[in-house]
């Protein structure tokens, strides 16, 4: 009889998890440093258009927290870059959430994931070159082992004077915190680069990429999730939309 009841009392919460499976939460802790802004929100056609908009386009419940807007930016000249292992420290020193999901119901699927994400008032790196003058870096997700956290480099022109394309940075690198690369765009997407564009740039995900944030294996998309899949190794339904500069490594995310 008890393991009769536990099954049915485990049936049930299943059965409760895979309704709430259709919106995946994740909360975004996101810092600042002093002289910087967040994204701002964008009116397009109407309708106001955030972070949260755009990704609950795409079933997923981002949560977005803004918390510190007083970090000290570090202390190097205006030209130079911060560099991944000063974003990484940044990160352990100011970081919050844990690194791993929160678990709400016994399934993994109606965890609570966490990512981070910090606007610094500094220049990025380019595959560990510093070269602002002649490629502005707008952000980058630069755990990529974990997905777990992304940084905006506000003294990129683009950042400061451009909102629509700040909001579209800031939803790309949280993209690829999601796990999704640039062949999942479609020429205007969310996840196409700025220099790719074939038309006017959309607040919106690509069909491809609502694919993967809705349908694919919950380590394969979440960021910081538990034995996570590193970021570019994707279930074999990328394989038809395999782009050679995203380097795509095929896996079950098991
Ligand atoms: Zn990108
Ligand atoms: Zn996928």
């Amino acid at each position: 009889m008890v393991v009769r009841s536990t099954a049915r009392l485990l049936s049930a919460m299943v059965a409760l998890c895979s309704s709430i499976l259709l919106v995946s939460c994740v909360s975004l802790e996101f810092d600042r440093m002093a002289g910087t802004t967040f994204p701002p929100q964008q009116m397009v056609d109407g309708q106001s258009v955030t972070l949260e908009t755009i990704y609950n386009l795409a079933a997923v419940k981002l949560d977005v927290q803004e918390d510190e807007t007083g970090i000290q930016p570090l202390n190097i000249p205006d030209d130079a870059c911060i560099s991944d292992a000063e974003l990484t420290t940044l990160e352990n020193g100011h970081r919050h959430l844990s690194l791993f999901p929160t678990s709400v119901c016994p399934l993994q699927a109606c965890n609570t994931y966490h990512l981070y994400g910090v606007v610094v008032d500094h220049h990025g790196e380019i595959l560990d070159a510093c070269v602002p003058e002649t490629l502005q870096v707008l952000g980058k997700m630069w755990q990529g082992h974990t997905r777990s956290a992304f940084a905006i480099y506000y003294k990129a022109s683009t950042i400061q004077s451009n909102g629509p394309e700040y909001l579209r940075t800031a939803a790309h690198e949280i993209g690829h915190a999601f796990n999704l690369h640039h062949s999942d765009g479609d020429g205007t997407s969310i996840m196409t680069q700025t220099d790719d564009l074939e038309g006017e740039p959309v607040f919106a995900f690509s069909d491809q990429s609502r694919e993967h944030l809705e349908n694919h294996p919950a380590q394969c998309k979440f960021p910081g999730a538990i034995g996570g899949a590193p970021f570019t190794w994707v279930i074999d339904d990328h394989a038809a939309w395999f782009h050679p500069d995203d380097e795509l490594t095929v896996t079950t995310c098991e």
